[in-house]
C-alpha cells in the first residue's frame, strides 16, 4: 500500500514537498514560532533554501500567508529562533 505523505507548499517558492521536509513556522498569541510539539495555531511552510528563508522575511511572506499584519518585531523574533540574519 502507498503511504499517505502529505504535502505542503512553501510560501516563498510555492513548490510543494513533502510536510516533514519543511520548515513549519506556526501563529500563535505570542507571535510567529517555529514549529514546536504542542503548538497549535494556523501555520505555514518554508522549503528551507537560502533564498526562500530571505525572501520570506525580506517580503514578509508571513503576513501574506496569515492574512494579518506581522508586525517587523515578530519577524525578527522568529529570525533569532530560526538563527537567521535578517
Ligand atoms: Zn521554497
Amino acid at each position: 500500500m502507498k503511504e499517505y505523505k502529505p504535502e505542503r507548499m512553501c510560501i516563498a517558492c510555492r513548490r510543494r514537498f513533502p510536510q516533514d521536509r519543511l520548515i513549519r513556522i506556526v501563529k500563535t498569541a505570542e507571535g510567529l514560532v517555529p514549529y514546536e510539539k504542542g503548538v497549535s495555531g494556523r501555520s505555514c511552510y518554508l522549503c528551507g533554501s537560502d533564498e526562500c528563508m530571505s525572501a520570506a522575511f525580506k517580503k514578509n511572506l508571513f503576513a501574506r500567508s496569515f492574512r494579518t499584519e506581522v508586525p517587523r518585531a515578530q519577524l525578527q523574533e522568529l529570525a533569532e529562533k530560526l538563527n537567521m540574519n535578517v
